[in-house]
């Protein structure tokens, strides 16, 4: 049997080893962190369940969904509350509920009346083929308060990001498709609603029911870990990925200052863009340079706890977002407590606050207490907190959301490129096709897919079987030295 080393233990990683396991391969996940999961993070403090990282799973997510099933999580699986449906918005200084109906939003005042009128001449508007930021093509089509009021605080919500700098094509595809096939947004989706069986098009996007676990999205990797169990190392970094004169790989991987070198048929990368640059360095650094150039600004959560009453705001939905334009501190803050059922104890709610991303990346840097003031000033003054938290936390990614720019289908093409170049690596991560978890695990799913190709391949087959290994502990003891797991007969990382 081939052996495969998959590089990074989130969502990604963790998805394409379990898959590959389960296809009866052997697989080796290196991390060079002490926990798994990577950005998708959940802790319990004082009746408080804080998510680090992603919140929750919107759907259509079908793989994950028999991820879920198949983990035997699906009894832990919650759905987002029925209480959760409003979204806010922040407007001239004040949350205002959007209306999701697109009838209702456009009578609603998130709008002026300018703004309506010109985003009723988009079908006039000619289409453009090439690419552009999403700031240029809103603007260009739908004007210039549907980029400010809606389009860049949709963008912030999921990316972190700032839509001046992004490619509609790497983060809307379906949009630029829809110019393109019909001329006009509006008028293809208009008439896809009439057709069943169409993919929710982008106004769709807010409406989405979502879910997550009863302790949190953490659950998830934390069951893909105990079914790996003996094949996954943490406290690992890769440091560079090299192909051997014979052709396999040689993945040299560090642990607290030792150095070692792992032999495998197929490697998977699945590190986020900026840390599979530097693995790569010796192999190609034209594709680590490209990946290099993947911005990843900081992003900041802030965790609030909050008595029920000490809050006048009613948390009615799921959060509420900020456009640049007014000038506010932080990108949004998610009601968590009214998300999911469980993050609050009785009497009180739960409020996560993002600071930072693409749109004030040294926000995301100021000290814990700094942003967990900026952050509880932020809903004093939108939500009208009267007294201070009762719990705050702070989690700064330093690497936050990869941003991918107009640039970006030349960046993916030059890794597909290094991918056929050197067969047995392979890439998958949320620079790919989208940042949202479920969309990691669709990629990672199809990933595992071609690695198994690979390996069924003459090529493949025709591998020696890796030595065995001798024996295994149980995965994540005490959460902190985190896995010892198989050991080879010298008590070492298999080489
Ligand atoms: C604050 C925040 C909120 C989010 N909210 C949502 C949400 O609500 N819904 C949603 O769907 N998505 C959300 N996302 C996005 C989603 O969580 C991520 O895109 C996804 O988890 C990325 O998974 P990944 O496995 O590709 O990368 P990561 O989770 O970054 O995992 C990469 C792993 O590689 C490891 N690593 C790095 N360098 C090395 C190295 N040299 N050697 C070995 N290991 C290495 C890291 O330790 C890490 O474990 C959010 C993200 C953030 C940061």
């Amino acid at each position: 049997m081939a052996r495969v080393i998959v590089a990074g233990a989130g969502i990604s990683g963790l998805t394409a080893a379990y898959a590959l396991r389960r296809a009866g391969h052997e697989v080796v996940v290196l991390d060079e962190g002490g926990r798994t999961g990577g950005r998708m993070h959940s802790e319990r403090v004082a009746g408080f369940l804080m998510e680090h990282g992603p919140s929750g799973m919107a759907l259509p997510a079908p793989r994950a969904e028999s991820l879920v099933t198949d983990l035997g999580l699906a009894p832990e699986r919650i759905a987002r509350a029925p209480a959760a449906r409003s979204r806010y918005l922040v407007r001239d200084g004040r949350v205002h509920e959007v209306p999701l109906q697109p009838h209702r939003f456009f009578r609603s005042g998130i709008l002026s009346p300018a703004g309506r009128l010109r985003v009723l001449l988009e079908p006039f508007v000619a289409a453009k083929w090439s690419d552009e930021t999403i700031a240029d093509f809103t603007r260009r089509r739908f004007g210039r308060e549907l980029l400010d009021y809606v389009v860049d605080p949709l963008v912030a919500g999921i990316y972190a990001g700032d839509p001046h700098q992004l490619s509609v094509s790497a983060v809307f595809p379906h949009l630029k498709r829809l110019e393109r096939l019909c001329g006009s947004v509006i008028l293809a989706a208009a008439r896809s609603r009439l057709r069943p069986g169409v993919k929710p098009a982008a106004c769709d996007f807010a409406k989405r029911a979502s879910f997550s676990f009863r302790e949190g999205m953490g659950m998830l990797p934390q069951a893909i870990a105990r079914h790996l169990a003996c094949d996954l190392y943490l406290n690992q970094r890769v440091e560079a990925v090299e192909r051997a004169a014979g052709g396999e790989f040689v993945v040299t991987v560090r642990e607290r200052g030792v150095t070692r070198s792992l032999k495998a048929d197929g490697v998977v990368i699945a590190l986020p863009a900026y840390a599979a640059a530097r693995t790569l360095d010796r192999l190609d650094a034209r594709v680590a340079g490209a990946l290099a150039e993947i911005g990843h600004p900081p992003l900041a959560v802030v965790f609030l706890g909050y008595r029920a009453r000490g809050v006048a705001h009613p948390l009615d939905g799921a959060g509420a977002l900020t456009p640049a334009v007014e000038g506010r501190d932080v990108l949004g803050m998610l009601f968590s407590s009214t998300l999911f059922a469980g993050r609050a104890p009785p009497g009180h709610v739960a409020l996560t606050v993002f600071v930072g991303g693409a749109r004030q990346p040294q926000l995301a840097l100021l000290q814990p207490r700094e942003l967990q003031d900026l952050a509880h000033d932020e809903v004093r003054r939108l939500l009208g907190a009267r007294a201070r938290p009762v719990l705050a936390r702070t989690r700064c990614w330093r690497h936050g959301l990869p941003q991918p720019g107009l640039d970006h289908a030349r960046r993916i093409a030059a890794i597909t490129a290094l991918e056929s170049e050197h067969a047995g690596l392979f890439f998958t991560g949320n620079y790919f096709s989208g940042v949202s978890t479920v969309a990691c695990i669709e990629q990672a799913t199809d990933t595992a897919q071609r690695v198994q190709q690979y390996l069924a391949s003459s090529r493949g087959r025709s591998r020696q079987a890796a030595a065995p290994f001798r024996s295994c502990e149980a995965p994540e003891k005490g959460g902190r030295s985190a896995i010892a797991l198989r050991v080879t007969p010298a008590g070492q990382l298999p080489a």
